[in-house]
């Protein structure tokens, strides 16, 4: 970290600034693919400071470069800008004045923290060697906005050479940082499928062939893929998230519709579980004499961090909040779409310590009563300048 800027100092400077812009944000929400208004401010504010910028990818998206004063690397930071359908139960003045919309995953901070690092690192640009792009981006809660945006080529010129993304995290506390390498968010796929026997009367099920029955049968041997055919070292999930069929006591249905979900980190291992899923599902029905109609729909990769970024993000943490407040080894079977940039570039996702103050158990995320302890505003800023001054700032 060979530089001469305490962005521990420069980050609380804007702390104002930073909580003035979370709180319009967070009054403001808006749903993925229809952030106009959050979009323009984000826009307004990278062209006040200098920034190149481009608006309008993948509906609502925007790239702010800064191109510094001489040749080096590309850095990327992408920072989520979408509100979710929910209502605020929330009694503080800075509330959602949208009912049914709000900010309940701590978007509204990351596009804060974004603006903040923009600013900090337009008064570096004279020092600066490389090119920071500042990627805001439309519907990460299930739409997959970062697909669209890599789509719609956000990475083609300039090809980034380092992807950073950072989660303000409610279940951890404000002031510690969350850093691994290796695989952090799951691949995530939802199946669905038909199983169709042949229906008749509950008397008399040898006229029948029963999907109930085969469903059932389908549940049991599921279980078998993570336990019987992943590796005790891998991880893996498989839900069943829904059932339906048959209306009445004393009838056998003709089908049986089911859905749920995979999880995997492991590339290999995803691909055999999705598989299995396929194999289970389609002979096990056909053991039971019914078949099965099966729909596999991959929706995400695993965002899977480069262990020599992570360790860059690593040191920058302990310079900022010390060693004893920086941790290792968060990693949910959560998905998040950043993956789609992080297949392309490596890259590094971590989570920030945002616990709001006074609360034993936080509301978690997705909750109508989560909220962030502000604090994190100016440490995200911080950690984020000071992982690209190792790339940027090298004297
Ligand atoms: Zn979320
Ligand atoms: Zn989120």
């Amino acid at each position: 970290m060979a530089n001469r800027h305490d962005f521990k100092t420069e980050a609380e400077a804007l702390q104002a600034q930073l909580v003035a812009w979370r709180r319009d944000f967070h009054m403001h929400p808006e749903l993925g693919f229809e952030e106009h208004r959050s979009a323009g401010i984000v826009a307004e504010q990278l062209r006040v400071l200098g920034y190149q910028v481009q608006t309008g990818i993948a509906s609502t998206g925007v790239l702010g470069l800064l191109k510094g004063a001489r040749p080096g690397p590309v850095l990327a930071a992408r920072f989520d800008m979408d509100a979710l359908p929910i209502t605020e139960e929330n009694e503080v003045e800075y509330a959602s004045r949208e009912p049914g919309l709000m900010h309940a995953c701590g978007h509204d901070a990351h596009m804060a923290i974004g603006l903040g690092l923009a600013t900090l690192m337009a008064q570096q640009r004279d020092e600066i060697a490389g090119t920071l792009m500042l990627i805001f981006q439309p519907g990460e809660e299930g739409m997959n906005g970062a697909e669209v945006m890599v789509k719609e080529g956000v990475l083609a010129d300039p090809r980034p050479d380092v992807f950073l993304a950072a989660h303000v995290w409610s279940d951890s506390p404000v002031g510690t940082i969350n850093v691994s390498s290796g695989p952090v968010m799951a691949a995530a796929e939802r199946w669905a499928c038909t199983v169709t026997g042949k229906g008749g009367h509950g008397a008399l099920p040898h006229q029948t062939i029963d999907p109930i029955v085969a469903a059932a049968q389908i549940i049991g041997v599921l279980q078998t893929i993570v336990s019987r055919n992943v590796s005790p070292q891998e991880t893996a999930v498989v839900t069943v998230g829904a059932i339906q069929g048959g209306d009445a006591f004393n009838v056998i249905p003709a089908q049986v519709t089911m859905s749920g979900t995979i999880r995997t980190y492991n590339p290999n291992v995803r691909e055999m579980v999705i598989r299995r899923v396929r194999e289970v599902v389609e002979k096990t029905a056909a053991a039971c004499g019914a078949q099965a109609n099966l729909n596999i729909e991959q929706l995400t990769p695993a965002v899977i961090n480069d262990a020599e970024i992570a360790q860059i993000v690593h040191s920058a943490a302990e310079t900022l909040v010390g060693a004893d407040h920086v941790f290792s080894g968060e990693r949910t079977m959560g998905s998040e779409d950043a993956a789609y940039f992080m297949e392309q570039v490596p890259g590094c996702y971590f989570f920030l310590g945002a616990g709001p103050p006074g609360q034993e158990a936080p509301a978690p995320h997705h909750n109508p009563r989560f909220d962030i302890d502000e604090a994190v505003l100016s440490i995200g800023v911080a950690i984020l300048a000071q992982t690209l001054a190792y790339y940027l700032l090298r004297q």
